[in-house]
C-alpha cells in the first residue's frame, strides 16, 4: 500500500499529512478536483484509511497490471516507523521511492548520502538479497535491511549475521502491535534503530570488549583436599563477562596463572573482602598465593588446601566445578568488580548509547 502519490502533479506523502489535512484531501477527491497518480505504475489511486488509522493510497480498483506487491499492516507500520525516525534526525525521507531496476520501501537522503531501507516482513532468500544489494550499490546507494526472519546462511540464530558491507537486522511485532527491533542484547523500537544509525550509535565492530565494571559471581561450594582429604572450600567464577554493548561473552580460564578474568588483582581483592566479610568468613578456602606447580614448572597464583597448602591444579578445580553446579548447597555471591579489558574476535553490530564502542 502506497504512502506516496502524485497529488495534482506533486508528491505527498500521507503520513506526513495532518488528519486534517488528509481530510481535506479526501473531499477535494471526492469533489472531484484532484487527481492522484501512484509512483508505481503511474495510474490512479484513491485514499484509504486502514482500520488502525493510517493514512495511505490504493489502487484504484480497475487498474491495469502493477507490479505492486501486497504489504502486510506490519510492513506498512515499520516503513511509518522508518520515515518518522528520517524526518526527526534531519534526513528527507521517500517512501517507494523508484530508480534504474529497483524500488526502495523507504530512501533516506542527506546531503549526497542516500540510504536505501528495506523492510523484509516477507521471507526473502541471501541469493535475492546480495543481488539486490549489489543493485543498489551500482547506483551509488547504501542499504539496510529489516527482516523479521533473516535468510538462511545469513543468519545466526534468530539474528542477522553482522556483515559490513550488508547492514541487516532483525525487527518483529511487539503484543502492543508496534514494530521493534534488536541488535545484539539491546531490544528497542525500530524507530530508535533507525535514529541510532543516524546518529552513530551503532557501529561494526571485528571483536569484543568487556564493560569496565562487571557483575561477577563466586560460586563456593564444599570440597575435600586431594591430599590430606580434609573438608573445606574452593570457588569458581561465573565466566560470562558482559561487553561495552551489552553481549556476553564467555571468558575460558585456567587457575591463578592463567590469561583473563583469574589473572585480574581487582578480582584477587574481591574474594579477599568476601572472605573477610560476614556472609563469608565461615568459608574455609586455601589462601590464594603463588605456588610451585611441577607440571608447568613454574610458580603461579593458584588455590590451594586451606590445611595442608597443597596446590590445586587447573585439572583437579575443573572436575571439581563440573560437580560443584550440581550441588544445592553452594554460596553464590555477586560483587560488581572493576575489570581490565578482555577482547575477544567477533564480527558484530556494536549498539552503545555512549558510544563506547567494542572496537
Ligand atoms: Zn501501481
Ligand atoms: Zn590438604
Ligand atoms: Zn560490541
Amino acid at each position: 500500500m502506497p504512502l506516496r502519490a502524485s497529488v495534482n502533479g506533486e508528491d505527498v506523502i500521507s503520513v506526513n499529512l495532518s488528519d486534517e489535512e488528509w481530510k481535506a484531501l479526501r473531499n477535494e477527491f471526492k469533489r472531484g478536483t484532484t487527481t492522484i497518480i501512484l509512483p508505481c505504475c503511474n495510474q490512479p489511486g484513491f485514499l484509504r484509511t486502514s482500520s488502525k488509522g493510517l493514512n495511505h493510497f490504493v489502487h484504484s480498483r480497475d487498474s491495469l497490471h502493477c507490479n505492486w506487491e501486497p504489504e502486510s499492516p506490519q510492513h506498512l507500520r515499520a516503513k511509518v516507523a522508518i520515515i518518522n525516525a528520517c524526518s526527526s534526525s534531519g534526513w528527507l525521507a521517500i517512501p517507494e521511492y523508484s530508480e534504474a531496476d529497483w524500488r526502495a520501501d523507504v530512501m533516506a537522503i542527506k546531503d549526497s548520502t542516500r540510504i536505501a531501507f528495506e523492510v523484509q516482513w516477507s521471507k526473502q532468500t541471501a541469493e535475492e538479497t546480495e543481488f539486490r544489494q549489489e543493485r543498489y550499490a551500482k547506483s551509488g546507494v547504501k542499504s539496510c535491511w529489516l527482516f523479521r526472519k533473516p535468510p538462511k546462511n545469513l543468519d545466526h540464530g534468530n539474528e542477522p549475521i553482522a556483515r559490513k558491507n550488508l547492514p541487516m537486522f532483525r525487527i518483529y511485532e511487539s503484543d502492543n502491535g508496534e514494530i521493534m527491533a534488536s541488535v545484539g542484547s539491546n531490544v528497542f523500537t525500530l524507530g530508535h534503530l533507525i535514529d541510532s544509525i543516524f546518529n552513530g550509535r551503532i557501529k561494526f565492530c571485528e571483536s569484543y570488549k568487556t564493560a569496565p565494571q562487571q557483575e561477577i559471581e563466586f560460586v563456593f561450594y564444599e570440597k575435600d583436599c586431594w591430599k590430606c582429604k580434609q573438608s573445606q572450600h574452593g570457588f569458581y567464577l561465573n565466566n560470562y563477562l558482559s561487553t561495552l554493548c551489552n553481549s556476553t561473552i564467555y571468558i575460558a580460564s585456567g587457575n591463578w596463572g592463567g590469561e583473563g578474568i583469574y589473572n585480574n588483582p581487582q578480582i584477587l581483592k574481591t574474594v579477599l573482602e568476601i572472605l573477610k566479610s560476614e556472609e563469608g568468613i565461615h568459608l574455609k578456602v586455601g589462601q590464594i598465593k603463588p605456588r610451585y606447580s611441577k607440571t608447568m614448572h613454574l610458580a603461579y597464583n593458584s588455590q590451594g588446601c586451606h590445611y595442608c597448602g597443597a596446590l590445586f591444579g587447573d585439572n583437579f578445580l575443573v572436575t571439581e566445578r563440573m560437580h560443584a553446579q550440581y550441588n544445592s548447597n553452594n554460596l553464590t555471591i555477586t560483587k560488581t568488580v572493576n575489570l581490565n579489558a578482555i577482547e575477544e574476535e567477533g564480527e558484530h553490530w556494536c549498539y552503545s548509547e555512549n558510544k563506547m564502542f567494542c572496537s
